[in-house]
Formats: C-alpha cells, sequence, structure tokens
C-alpha cells in the first residue's frame, strides 16, 4: 500500500493527520493473519473536528455550488479514480482479501458511481404543484447539510464511492467511518478526491473503532442524516444515536437472499448464477443468494449439479484468483466455522464441499465453501445471516410454497426467479418482500442505476441510482401569494 493512510493517519480538512490521541490500530492481512500496516484510531475528537470542517464546507464554498459545478467536480474525482483502476484494484484486494478480479471489478464500479452521478446531479429538480387560485407553490431540493457515513469491511471502495457520490452530488459534506477492518479504499479515495480539486472538508474520512468513532459520528448532532451499512444490530444502536438528534438515517442491513428456481427454469444459465451470487465475496456479501429454493421435481437435478460445483470450489490468496479468498478477520472465520460445525451436528445433510488450496497461509482466515441440503426452512442455515461460504438448497412443492418459503425469513433484501413463465416472474415479482427482485439473473455486479436496499430487518431507505438523492437531500416548499 505505502500511502500515507496506510501509516494510521486520517483525512481531514483536505489533509494527512494523526488521530487526536496519537493512537493507531494494527492492520491486519487476512491471507496471513499478520499485521501489514496500521490505521489511525479515531475518536470522538477527531469526528468533532473532521464534522466542524465539514459543516464549513456544507455553508460555504461547496454549499453555494451549482449542480453544474458539482457535476464537473464528481467527474474529475471519477476520472482520477479510473485513472488509479490498478493501485485501487491491488489496494482492495490486499485490505479485504478479495480475489483480484473482484478487486478489478470493485475499482471499475466505483469510478462508475462517480461518473454516474456527476451525469444524474444536475437533474436533481423540484415540483410545481397545484393549490389555490392566487397562489403558486412549488418544492426545491435542498441539501442536509452534514452527512455522516458508516460502513462495513466488504466492499469499502464501491461503498465509498456510493455513498460519497450521491451525497456530494446533493449538495452535502460527507464524514465518513470505514470498517476497523479495511479502510485504506477509503482513504485513499479521500485524498484522490483533494487531488482532483475537491475542496478541503467536503469529503473526511475518520476510521476508527465503532464504538468509538462510529459511534460518536452517529449521535453527533452537527450531523444531519446518517446513512449506515452494516449489521443489524449495531444498526439499531446507530438508529438510537441519530434519533437522539431527531436526524433521519439510511439503513442497508443484512440479508438472506433466496433463489427460486421453477421447474421450466433453464438450468444451464441458472447454474453460475446459484453458485456465483452467493460465492461473491466469499458470501460476504448482504444480498448474498445464500438459500436456493429448488421445485421439487427438480430438486435432485440442481442438488446434485450444485454439489458437483461445490467440489471443484477452492479458496485460496487474493492474487491468485481462485473461487474466493480468505474472509476478513479471525472472528468471522469463527462464527462461519460454528455455524457450519452446528449445523452438521444438527444432522443437517452436507451436500458437497470445497477446499482450501494448499498455497494458502495456514494463518489466514479461510474457510471451504459447504453446501448443505435439504435444509430445513426454519433451521438456521434457512433463517440466519452466515456472511460466508455457506449455501442452503431446499424444495419447495409449488408457487404459493415457494413464495411462503421465499419470504420466510426476518430479512427481505433481493431475490431472483428462474423460469420460463413470464406470468408466474411477475406474480413472483410482485408477491416477494424485498427491495430488488431480478428475473433470470440474479444480482447486477455494481448496479449503480439501480435503487437498492431492504424491508423487514434488511432495512430501509435506497442507496444506488436516483432514488438515493432523495434520501440525501430535502424537500422545501415554497408558497407565493400573487393575487
Ligand atoms: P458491523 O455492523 O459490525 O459494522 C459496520 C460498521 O459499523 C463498521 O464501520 C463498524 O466499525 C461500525 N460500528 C460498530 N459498532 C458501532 C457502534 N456501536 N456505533 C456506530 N458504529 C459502529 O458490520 P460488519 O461486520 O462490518 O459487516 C457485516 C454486516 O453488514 C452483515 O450483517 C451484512 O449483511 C451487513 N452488510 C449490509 C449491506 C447492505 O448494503 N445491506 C452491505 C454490506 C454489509
Amino acid at each position: 500500500m505505502g500511502f500515507r493512510g496506510s501509516k494510521g493517519e486520517l483525512w481531514v480538512d483536505g489533509q494527512w493527520r494523526p488521530a487526536a490521541s496519537g493512537e493507531r490500530l494494527p492492520s491486519l492481512d487476512p491471507s496471513t493473519g499478520q499485521p501489514v500496516g496500521q490505521l489511525a484510531r479515531g475518536a470522538a475528537a477527531d469526528i468533532d473536528r473532521a464534522v466542524a470542517g465539514a459543516r464549513a464546507a456544507a455553508e460555504g464554498a461547496w454549499g453555494a455550488t451549482s449542480a453544474a459545478e458539482r457535476s464537473r467536480a464528481l467527474a474529475a474525482f471519477g476520472d482520477r479514480v479510473a485513472a488509479h483502476h490498478d493501485e485501487l484494484a491491488q489496494m482492495e484486494s490486499a485490505d479485504t482479501g478479495k480475489p483480484i478480479r473482484q478487486g478489478r471489478a470493485d475499482a471499475t464500479v466505483a469510478a462508475r458511481y462517480l461518473e454516474y452521478y456527476s451525469h444524474i446531479c444536475e437533474s436533481i429538480a423540484g415540483q410545481t404543484l397545484s393549490f389555490e387560485r392566487g397562489y403558486q407553490a412549488f418544492t426545491v431540493r435542498e441539501p442536509l447539510g452534514v452527512t455522516g457515513h458508516i460502513l462495513p469491511w466488504n466492499f469499502p471502495l464501491q461503498m465509498t464511492a456510493r455513498d460519497v457520490g450521491a451525497s456530494l452530488a446533493a449538495g452535502n459534506a460527507v464524514v465518513l467511518k470505514p470498517s476497523e477492518d479495511a479502510c485504506a479504499s477509503a482513504l485513499r479515495l479521500a485524498e484522490l478526491a483533494g487531488e482532483a480539486g475537491l475542496p478541503a472538508g467536503v469529503l473526511q474520512v475518520v476510521p476508527g473503532l465503532g464504538e468509538e468513532a462510529g459511534a460518536a459520528l452517529a449521535g453527533h448532532p452537527g450531523v444531519n442524516h446518517v446513512a449506515f451499512t452494516g449489521s443489524p444490530e449495531v444498526g439499531s444502536l446507530v438508529q438510537a444515536a441519530a434519533g437522539s438528534n431527531n436526524v433521519g438515517c439510511t439503513m442497508e442491513l443484512g440479508g438472506k437472499s433466496p433463489q427460486l428456481v421453477f421447474a421450466d427454469a433453464d438450468l444451464d444459465a441458472a447454474l453460475p448464477f446459484l453458485v456465483d451470487g452467493l460465492l461473491i465475496n466469499g458470501g460476504q456479501t448482504c444480498s448474498a443468494g445464500s438459500r436456493v429454493l429448488v421445485a421439487r421435481e427438480r430438486y435432485e437435478e440442481v442438488a446434485q449439479a450444485l454439489a458437483e460445483r461445490f467440489e471443484q470450489l477452492v479458496a485460496g490468496p487474493p492474487s491468485a484468483d481462485r473461487d474466493l479468498g480468505p474472509l476478513i478477520n479471525a472472528a468471522q472465520q469463527q462464527r462461519v466455522r460454528r455455524y457450519v460445525a452446528a449445523a452438521k451436528e444438527r444432522g443437517v445433510p452436507v451436500l458437497a464441499q470445497g477446499r482450501i488450496a494448499h498455497d494458502a497461509v495456514s494463518t489466514g482466515f479461510y474457510v471451504a465453501p459447504v453446501l448443505f441440503g435439504p435444509v430445513d426452512p426454519q433451521d438456521a442455515l434457512a433463517q440466519e445471516e452466515v456472511f460466508g461460504p455457506v449455501l442452503a438448497v431446499m424444495p419447495f412443492d409449488d408457487e404459493v410454497h415457494a413464495l411462503r418459503l421465499a419470504n420466510g425469513t426476518p430479512y427481505g433484501l433481493i431475490a431472483s426467479v428462474w423460469t420460463a413463465d413470464g406470468s408466474r416472474a411477475l406474480r413472483l415479482a410482485k408477491g416477494l418482500h424485498c427491495g430488488q427482485v431480478y428475473v433470470n439473473t440474479f444480482g447486477a455486479g455494481g448496479g449503480v442505476e439501480l435503487p437498492f436496499g431492504g424491508v423487514k430487518r434488511s432495512g430501509y431507505g435506497r442507496e444506488k441510482g436516483a432514488a438515493a438523492l432523495d434520501d440525501f437531500s430535502s424537500i422545501k416548499t415554497i408558497v407565493i401569494k400573487h393575487g
């Protein structure tokens, strides 16, 4: 890595600086478990400073920019990110443990977010309203001021560009707390934003522990909106903290997303998505397709085809670009191992298991992929988010049963329906309780244009697409009496 963020500094007011306490935290390489760098241990004093600088930017020159000026600033930022594509891809892969091809995809998507929000920034608009005779009423969209962002470790590069792109397009200044497990790319993006000419204070990045820097940001009275991506448990804490200031939140929480395979599905087309929908990022994806629900008459065939694929899967070092890399840290590795061991003890049948490559360092946080089936719909593997390379497959009897199983978890993030029957696809798409439905495909890579977010325990509010601009702005109604 070798840039100053990886040597334990934070990015505030357009400069590298140490945490106010001078303290640092170790940064571990997930593929070896060994320390490879340091990160600043930002805390309340750093968040205070970052929020004050962001407020000055939001109420100063940045807040006064036209949409065209913000569009050009975001475009320049995006160009800078695109020009550093390979460096960012390597950094993301090394920091998170994901295979290098995924790091490259993430770098491409990060630049695309900034390009997209630079384009749609100029179409933010209000409405002309019908009202009583003698009046003219209309709305304008206004920035909120300072938005606080708390992000997880699984897609830090993409998510930083996603949140920052939308919030800056809406005219806010951003204070971002990346995960203590992977914050290099967020810091590097902030530095690139400075190089691209974004004014100081517009994008502040303060790494640190969740209960210190994260909690300070979530409850800071100078923050006008909190966007959180992470676990439902921490999401509750963040909402309570933001609620103490009566500000709104965007909550992108977990999922247990189903892929529904009907008897008339094109299995050759579906199979790669059934596997990759889970395996992307080693299963550490909120929108992972971690449940496969199959029409009973084709259950054996699908289970067998999945098992053949799972037996070939290999976890290995990020640079070797195998099917998956290590998980992010020892706690995640142990958590996934516990899920697997407990399911085996309960007698959930193992259909197949992948392996860990010989060149994987034994102290790295690797877990071999496991396919379980048939899994009882009430089993923990069918109900809880494992956040690792564990796939649960189960049969359904008919369309009504399929929908009941698909909707039968506390989560509702995304889903897919594999069928040749267009009417059925539409019925299912309408009946599924979630934020995105795919038909005869699953997920959409970055999907920067597509509003994304959940219902139920998966959260609320929308990131991505033009919908994110609604969360990061407010509507002002203006009424003029002209007689
Ligand atoms: P996490 O909730 O532990 O941490 C997320 C962020 O919150 C980190 O930056 C962490 O430092 C911070 N944090 C922790 N405690 C905090 C506190 N008390 N106050 C404020 N901030 C605090 O999640 P994780 O382990 O990093 O990520 C895994 C989880 O995130 C999974 O449940 C996954 O489904 C979810 N996730 C959701 C999405 C989505 O878009 N829906 C995307 C990625 C991950």
